[in-house]
């Protein structure tokens, strides 16, 4: 009797043991995830619900700059650019970066070539010149 309590409490500590590593293992792939702006992006990207996408693809523009889900692409898109203008290469200590949408078509849940850095002034050029032959 002794020697069966003894081995299922053993058995019991050794499976919380495997629980609680289990646990730590999930926690650090979690956290590295969240550490990188581009995982961090694919992570949520990959949570959204369908009504959710709806959603963000049909609401006004302005009002989607300022979504959890914009802000999060633009980390990602920033970090992938290293924080340069992919026209002129200037850093954002010379000039405010902004993202910009190469295409609207998967507006909501942009893959990030959907996306690129550009400085304020060459953002404003690249609109400028498709204003123009648009
Ligand atoms: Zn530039
Ligand atoms: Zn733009």
């Amino acid at each position: 009797m002794y020697q069966i309590l003894m081995i299922s409490s053993l058995y019991i500590v050794f499976k919380l043991c495997d629980w609680i590593i289990e646990e730590v293992e999930e926690w650090k792939v979690k956290r590295n995830i969240l550490s990188n702006p581009i995982l961090r992006y694919e992570y949520y990207k990959g949570s959204y619900t369908a009504r959710k996408m709806k959603k963000l693809k049909r609401m006004p523009y302005n009002e989607y700059l300022k979504t959890q889900h914009w802000e999060l692409a633009q980390s990602a898109v920033l970090k992938r650019d290293k924080n340069k203008c992919a026209d002129c290469g200037c850093s954002k200590k010379e000039k405010p970066l902004e993202v910009h949408h190469i295409t609207y078509i998967r507006r909501g849940k942009e893959k990030l070539e959907d996306l690129m850095t550009l400085c304020k002034d060459c953002h404003k050029e690249r609109h400028f010149i498709s204003n123009v032959f648009e």
